[in-house]
């Protein structure tokens, strides 16, 4: 494989200008490019060579890429002039592809396609080979080719034929976790959960909703958009707990009752945040939807963390939810409306944003590509996951008091598959001396939070948040720590449902109380 993930290239410049006027084959040209992916050099094939340039060409052509020019490019990142053959081509984003072309950089030996895309031809890159089985969640539990990514992947190639479509074919797609494992493993490189997104767009029109599907939908469009809401929904939350309404309505059976359920959990919602300092390089905090009305605590500690270690961590008001949510449930056009509003509120002014959850962090690493504004840097280059961001901060300055206990540590699948930063938690928990922690889920697996499909598929849900409360207590933890909210909330309600006490936090929250007094 030429580059082990394509979609961290990008197009920095090219050197014969009028090449992106051109709609045909136009080469050589030279492009300069900029990595942030695991390369392999010295499997690249010649970019001097005209053969293999139009060669790839014709083989992008074949695979139905749209090409526009095909080249050589110079990798800036890896020090080295080592030429690359690349085919350049563009993506429609699912959301007003009539209105924008996003140039992208196919890596021409891997025929690379884009991450957003407006029809399902990818599938074909699935060589059915069913190395991704073993990986996925729901096919562990029921052993169901239609329930595998292979067998959605057929199912979406039959969608790609003919519109007629059952209620059991719906439900194979619905039950899907968007967890990323098969992608994360898969040989072939099949964008799965690019091609899960817009099979779900396309099936949204068709798709009768039940309750609870309407009921989420409902909260995504209106409270989960607006940054006024999304502020008010901390006091209000915190009143509707006042009254002990989760404990009594979490009794009802149905959706209200699930979602009174998992609502039940500790907020730290009287935490006071703190103003800006002024005096510090700032950094934006993002919330996300959850963090003013279900995770203050960790939006709190991220802050005195964040401080200690001499950065001003400022949450902006007009942020709304990140839009992970509204794109794995069909509504491409609402998360595409988020990304523009979301970049617009943290401006364009190059400050890094730190998230506090793997999920959003992942979603908004995304934004490149939906993202209409003007930016002088590629959005995605300033985000990143709060863990991983620690991990590349100086481990000394900061002092922290021994800890004796054990603590679990259960990796999000946004952190392992979509991230690809699980060694950054362990990194930087390795900072509390004598910490010793208990990996929950060292081959991975799937809790059954995965937004909202802890409410929209309870049994698939509680059969796989069961398994992993199994776990749990095999490992004989009182306190277990997470980098995703959605994970925390299922891990709480699980452990609540089956009577244990384990207390579930954000790992900035273990490392500020460990955090010494200077
Ligand atoms: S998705 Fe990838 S791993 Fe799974 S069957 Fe297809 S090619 Fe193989
Ligand atoms: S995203 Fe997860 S649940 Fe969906 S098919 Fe892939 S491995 Fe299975």
């Amino acid at each position: 494989m030429l580059i082990d993930d394509f979609i961290d290239v990008r197009l920095v410049d090219i050197a014969v200008p009028d090449a992106l006027g051109v709609n045909d084959q136009h080469w050589p040209f030279t492009a300069t490019v900029q990595a942030t992916g695991a390369i392999d050099p010295d499997l690249a094939f010649p970019g001097n060579s005209q053969f293999f340039t139009a060669l790839f060409g014709v083989i992008a052509q074949g695979l139905g890429i749209e090409t526009l020019a095909t080249g050589r490019a110079v990798l800036t990142e890896i020090g080295t002039e080592k030429d690359m053959t690349f085919v350049i081509g563009h993506a429609r984003t699912l959301a007003d592809h009539a209105k924008k072309k996003q140039w992208c950089l196919y890596p021409a030996t891997s025929a690379g396609i884009p991450v957003y895309m407006d029809d399902l031809s990818a599938t074909d890159r699935c060589v059915k080979c069913g190395l991704c089985l073993p990986h996925c969640p729901t096919f562990t539990l029921t052993g169901n080719e239609a329930d595998s990514p292979r067998g959605r992947i057929s199912l979406m190639q039959w969608l790609e034929a003919s519109p007629e479509i059952s209620q059991g074919f719906l439900n194979h797609i619905d039950r899907c976790l968007q967890c990323g494992a098969c992608e994360a493993m898969c040989p072939s490189k099949v964008p799965f959960g690019a091609l899960m997104d817009t099979a779900r767009t396309r099936l949204a029109p068709q798709h009768r909703q039940g309750f609870s599907n309407r009921l989420l939908a409902g909260i995504g469009s209106r409270v989960l958009a607006s940054p006024r809401a999304l502020r008010l929904a901390g006091p209000v939350l915190g009143g509707y707990r006042r009254l002990g309404l989760p404990a009594l309505l979490g009794k009802l059976p149905g959706t209200v009752g699930r979602l009174n359920r998992l609502l039940s959990r500790k907020t730290g919602a009287g935490h006071r945040l703190a103003r800006p300092a002024g005096n510090l390089p700032r950094l934006h905090l993002f919330p996300g939807c959850t963090g003013h009305a279900l995770d203050r605590q960790t939006l709190y500690d991220a802050q005195q963390l964040l401080r200690a270690r001499g950065y001003d961590a400022v949450i902006s008001r007009e942020t709304a939810c990140c839009g992970a949510l509204q794109q794995h449930i069909g509504q491409a056009d609402r998360a595409a409306a988020l990304a523009r509003h979301n970049h617009t509120a943290l401006g364009d002014d190059e400050v890094p944003v730190i998230s506090i959850a793997s999920g959003c962090a992942a979603h908004l690493q995304g934004y490149d590509a939906v993202d209409t504004l003007d930016a002088s840097a590629p959005f995605s280059s300033r985000v990143s996951e709060i863990m991983a961001f620690l991990a590349e901060q100086d481990a000394a300055t900061v002092r922290f008091d021994p800890c004796e206990e054990p603590v679990g540590v259960y990796v999000p699948c946004t952190q392992r598959n979509a991230l690809r930063q699980s060694q950054a938690l362990f990194d930087v928990l390795r900072w509390i001396p004598g910490l010793e922690t208990r990996h929950i889920n060292p081959q991975g697996g799937c809790c059954g939070a995965a937004g909202s499909y802890m409410v929209t598929q309870p049994a698939f849900s509680d059969a796989l948040g069961d398994a992993v409360v199994e776990r749990i207590i095999d490992s004989a933890v009182r306190t277990l720590v997470t980098t995703n909210i959605g994970c925390s909330i299922q891990l709480q309600a699980r452990l609540r449902a089956r009577g244990i006490e384990v207390e579930v936090i954000h790992p900035v929250t273990l490392l500020l109380r460990q955090l010494r007094s200077q």
